[in-house]
């Protein structure tokens, strides 16, 4: 595979390389166009990293960095989904499965049945440990005025 071809090509400046000292996996890198620089300019609390873009205006903006700024050409969405309902990718610890939708994944077999089934034992056997000294109302008790609260 892919394995076989050595291909050796020197990281380019500026880069950082992490590696394990046994050398035991693979190591990783990050290349980036300039290092980070911390600004002291930025206004409070902006973050440091933060880089500074002067719009049309000549007025100053700070512009957040990109997370992913090597991956943000490899990873071109062609087409953005719309906000109402946004696709949230991630893991599933429950079902050791990576996701495209969170909410498509919550919605299967497999996690509904994780969901209703006794795995969260753990969770209730702590919970059973606490004392619960909330007032529990009951639906449609008439003795029981609930205070408002002012913020
Ligand atoms: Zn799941």
């Amino acid at each position: 595979g892919s394995a076989d071809q050595k291909v050796k090509s020197k990281l380019k400046n500026p880069f950082l390389k992490v590696e394990d000292r046994r050398c035991r996996y693979r190591p990783f890198y990050l290349q980036l166009s300039s290092f980070p620089v911390v600004n002291y300019s930025n206004p409070r609390p902006c973050s440091p990293f933060d880089v500074e873009k002067k719009n049309a205006h000549g007025q100053k903006h700070i512009h957040n960095k990109q997370r992913n700024p090597t991956n943000s050409d490899r990873e071109k969405r062609p087409n953005q989904v719309p906000p109402k309902h946004k696709r949230r990718k991630g893991y599933c610890e429950c079902c050791m499965k990576k996701y495209e939708d969170l909410h498509a994944h919550i919605e299967s077999e497999q996690h509904q049945k994780f969901a209703k089934s006794s795995q969260y034992q753990v969770v209730d056997d702590i919970i059973s440990k606490f004392s619960c000294d909330f007032l529990e109302l009951r639906e449609n008790t008439p003795n029981v005025k609930r205070r408002k609260c002012n913020v």
